[in-house]
């Protein structure tokens, strides 16, 4: 309750997933109730182990025969651990602390609205499951942030589709349908909220999320060469030069047949490697992230074969760039941050940094969202 009122855990936030250690994506706090059981047991495993030692001890334990050593007894047999009066006080109440938070774990990640999210990105063999959840320890993220960006995996959030389904599960009368209050065409759940709404897209989406991201890795590429230079986007679109290479924001590619998708987000021409780097960036759902990596491929990959006869001294390259709108990101990105000529340390800070701006980007989002009227 405190923490809701300061702000950094939703009213609606899963509890158990509080306690759940952040590598495996909860919150990591520490409970003040496990920490009194882990402690219960140690004692009880130190009072039996050394009973015969001293007469105060067994005096001690005397007592607690049908406190501690009682509640002790109790606690492992709920928690289905073998009672095993012979192993250190330590390692008893180690294994006791590991089940415990791992049934919180399977309980949050079970659960059916608020487990969906994680399930679905767990059952994906192409995350990056470790870097995915770098953001929750990630010591820069404000807890406030953090709440609100659960709360948003979860589904937690007051969308027209949560509030329709909780008036009917309650059975009073629904007070709207749940359609989305800006197309008016979709359910308006959570996923659409923060990647699929039409009406969303440019006005939005780009400018809060996709273009961050993207204007990170453009400056981080521009500092790599030089680390003076001061990046000014002048245009929507423009053509500038540095050294041996010319860089191409948003620029249309002019070619002989017609392509469907003719403008990726940066094209980066390098006169003396004779090597062009195609670059696409995006912030999917994250449920579809690895979709969508193949997605770009098959978009640009005509116009990766026409720019190839138009320019055969060139050697090309595909690199999408893609973090989840929560954080999600696919084996491939760390590779394909590399092929851009940076280091593998520098290419996980920037993965870092990237997925924390999509997120924050996210959270932006349904906050202004959840401000247009119903
Ligand atoms: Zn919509």
């Amino acid at each position: 309750k405190t923490l809701c009122m300061i702000g950094s855990f939703h009213r609606n936030s899963d509890v158990d997933r509080l306690y759940v250690q952040r590598k495996k994506g909860g919150r990591g706090l520490k409970s003040i109730q496990i920490a009194y059981e882990t402690k219960i047991i140690s004692i009880r495993q130190h009072i039996t182990q050394n009973v015969k030692q001293n007469k105060y001890i067994e005096c001690a334990r005397a007592h607690e025969e049908d406190k501690i050593v009682r509640v002790a007894r109790e606690l492992l047999q709920q928690a289905g651990i073998d009672d095993d009066e012979n192993v250190s006080p330590r390692t008893i109440s180690q294994r006791y602390l590991q089940k415990v938070l791992k049934t919180k774990f399977e309980k949050f990640e079970s659960k059916i609205l608020h487990g969906y999210v994680q399930r679905k990105v767990s059952a994906d063999q192409n995350v990056d499951h470790s870097a995915s959840k770098e953001w929750l320890t990630n010591k820069y993220t404000s807890s406030h942030f953090e709440a609100y960006a659960c709360a948003i995996q979860e589904g937690e959030i007051g969308t027209k589709d949560l509030i329709y389904r909780r008036d009917r599960k309650n059975n009073v009368p629904v007070k709207h349908d749940n359609k989305c209050r800006l197309c008016k065409s979709q359910v308006e759940d959570i996923t659409h909220v923060i990647s699929s709404c039409p009406k969303m897209s440019s006005r939005y989406y780009l400018p809060m999320r996709h273009d961050i991201v993207a204007k990170f890795v453009y400056e981080k590429i521009r500092h790599e060469h030089d680390k003076e230079y001061n990046v000014r986007y002048d245009a929507d679109e423009f053509i500038t030069t540095g050294g041996d290479r010319e860089y191409w924001w948003n620029v249309s590619v002019k070619t002989p047949a017609n392509v469907r998708h003719n403008k990726p987000d940066l094209i980066m021409w390098n006169k003396a490697t004779k090597s062009c780097h195609i670059i696409e960036f995006s912030c999917p759902n994250d449920m579809n992230v690895s979709k969508k990596v193949k997605e770009k491929e098959d978009h640009y990959g005509p116009l990766i074969r026409a720019m190839n006869i138009m320019y055969p001294d060139y050697k090309f390259v595909f690199v999408p760039i893609i973090v989840g709108a929560l954080g999600t990101v696919p084996k491939e990105l760390l590779m394909n941050i590399k092929l851009l000529g940076f280091s593998e340390n520098e290419s996980k800070q920037m993965i870092r940094f990237m997925q924390q701006k999509s997120i924050i980007g996210t959270v932006k989002i349904t906050k202004t969202f959840l401000n247009f009227k119903i």
